[in-house]
């Protein structure tokens, strides 16, 4: 089947256009993760890690994810994350892993969740919170209001105006952990995660971060 599949859609890396991947060990190899940031105007963020810079092939990778569909792609996304994750911030991992943190995807629209069939940023916390064995729950948040794309807006404030308080708690059942790592792909300036962050707050967290493959 897969090789039926390869014929069809041709695998081929990202970075070096070599066959049969998307991610070639060799390119891995090359891509350095950021630092962890904090987040000095939100002390409620214990701090914000976006693995990779948003831009290159990684950039043209998400958005074959989201745009066109190429699903396929979120083992190797998954994989990414955790193994960088695993070897770059084994402190992190132990960290929350010891505080039983829960992996929170930033839910879709279910109009958005329709017309992709997806959402793609539960697939991957999913997968990556089986990998690194943290636990995930993608029911804790609704997304109760349809925002514009976050990309098509350019200003920074315009993008905070455009999900403040599109998300709420589905569930005011206090999550055993209360520590949240709040996942997203891709986060440029932030505003969804905060957002995101700020439904937390009735649950009294004791931790809040954020984690996404790729960011500014
Ligand atoms: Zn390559």
């Amino acid at each position: 089947m897969s090789l039926i599949l390869d014929f069809l859609f041709p695998k081929y890396c990202y970075f070096c256009h070599q066959p049969h991947t998307y991610l070639c060990p060799a390119c891995l190899k090359t891509l350095t993760p950021n630092s962890i940031q904090t987040l000095l105007e939100h002390p409620e963020i214990d701090f914000s890690l976006s693995l990779f810079r948003y831009s290159g092939p990684l950039k043209t990778l998400l958005h074959d994810l989201k745009y066109n569909f190429v699903y396929d792609l979120v083992p190797s996304i998954s994989e990414l994350i955790s193994s960088t994750i695993s070897q770059n911030y084994p402190n992190i991992l132990n960290h929350w892993r010891t505080h039983q943190a829960t992996v929170i995807p930033v839910p879709l629209h279910s109009f958005r969740h329709n017309w992709r069939g997806f959402n793609q940023s539960e697939l991957i916390a999913s997968k990556v919170s089986q990998q690194l064995k943290l636990n995930f729950d993608p029911f804790l948040i609704n997304r109760h209001r349809l925002t514009s794309s976050q990309v098509s807006l350019p200003h920074h404030h315009l993008r905070l105006q455009n999900v403040a308080n599109a998300f709420s708690l589905a569930s005011t059942e206090i999550n055993q952990s209360k520590n949240y790592i709040v996942f997203d792909d891709v986060a440029t300036t932030r505003s969804t995660l905060l957002s995101v962050a700020q439904t937390l707050k009735p649950l009294n967290p004791n931790s809040i971060c954020f984690l996404t493959l790729a960011g500014s």
